[in-house]
């Protein structure tokens, strides 16, 4: 893969491309943006370009020194993150930095040390990295990483080159995931809306058991009142009840744009474009919006702690049946 094959992140790359085609190091970039929407991957195509053989804006993907990046051996590439289940990335993790940049590349021109979610620098580790970006070395190139601007301590950031990450739109997210994922139509629909063109998060979803979970919360919908215990074996416990509300978002979120007439490649559950349509008939204006404030507010409730087989009881009362 290259940066030419990144799929969104246009005016990124352009930034990037345009640093590839000066050949000036001794820099550092700080990526900041949105989670799970492809700012490593970037970073990794990047980090590639820089010592590719080719030399040119993007890496060629055929040269050793590409083909031993892809392999992830590359060695003058060197990422740090947290570790060990611990919360922050420490001091010793910036000391071992600071060797690295002491040394001469191996086998490149240019060393690359990237630290992902670097919102999580302990106090003595960001004062240890400051110095190190005080004084870059002239063959390095250090690519900060994190989930927003405001969370990363303004010395560090003002000493970066910042470059904004949004997220993916929906036709983007979708493109990702039948493409390097393979994931079927109908999930990733599903996904690239429910995501919100977070990649990371779609895959996420797409490997546990959330569309099980899908799948019950509207047959539930579906079956008629006479399942309405069974909405409390929806609502188990805090997470399942967090995604079981989403869920139930989209669903009612699908019937308003159905009954606005609004186009129907606009709906997240397009694998459900029937029997939404048929429910939409059920519900009155009033009624609708009624559900959306009961769902709304379930998620406050969750924040507190609400009984659970409450919220599912609220839930179920305010569905509409067909007599
Ligand atoms: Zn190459």
């Amino acid at each position: 893969m290259s940066l030419r094959e990144a799929i969104g992140h246009a005016a990124p790359i352009r930034i990037l491309q345009h640093a590839l085609e000066r050949r000036h190091f001794g820099v550092s970039f700080l990526f900041y943006g949105p989670g799970g929407v492809g700012k490593a991957f970037v970073a990794r195509q990047f980090a590639k370009s820089l010592n590719c053989e080719k030399q040119s804006n993007d890496c060629c993907d055929s040269c050793s020194s590409c083909r031993t990046s892809d392999k992830g051996e590359y060695p003058d590439l060197h990422w740090f993150d947290v570790e060990g289940g611990s919360e922050n990335i420490k001091i010793e993790q910036v000391r071992r930095m600071q060797e690295v940049m002491s040394l001469r590349p191996f086998e490149g021109k240019v060393k690359v040390c990237i630290i992902d979610n670097c919102q999580r620098l302990t106090e003595e580790a960001a004062n240890s990295l400051l110095k190190i970006l005080e004084e870059p070395s002239a063959d390095s190139v250090i690519i900060l990483m994190s989930t927003g601007l405001r969370l990363v301590l303004p010395t560090i950031a003002s000493r970066c080159q910042k470059i904004r990450f949004s997220n993916l739109n929906r036709q983007q997210a979708e493109c990702i995931l039948e493409g390097k994922y393979h994931v079927n139509l109908e999930q990733r629909r599903y996904l690239a809306y429910y995501s919100d063109g977070k990649i990371g998060e779609a895959l996420t979803l797409s490997q546990n058991e959330f569309f099980t979970q899908r799948d019950a919360v509207f047959s539930m919908l579906l079956q008629g009142p006479e399942r309405r215990a069974s909405w409390e074996d929806i609502f188990k416990d805090k997470p399942q009840s967090q995604q079981a509300l989403s869920i139930l978002m989209s669903w009612f979120r699908d019937i308003v744009f159905v009954r606005l007439r609004m186009p129907k490649e606009y709906l997240m559950n397009q694998d459900k474009q029937r029997q939404i349509t048929q429910q939409a008939a059920l519900y009155s204006p009033a009624q609708l919006f009624s559900m959306l404030d009961t769902l709304a507010k379930g998620f406050d409730y969750l924040k507190s702690n609400v009984n659970l087989k409450l919220l599912a009881d609220t839930i179920s009362v305010s569905l509409v049946w067909k007599n």
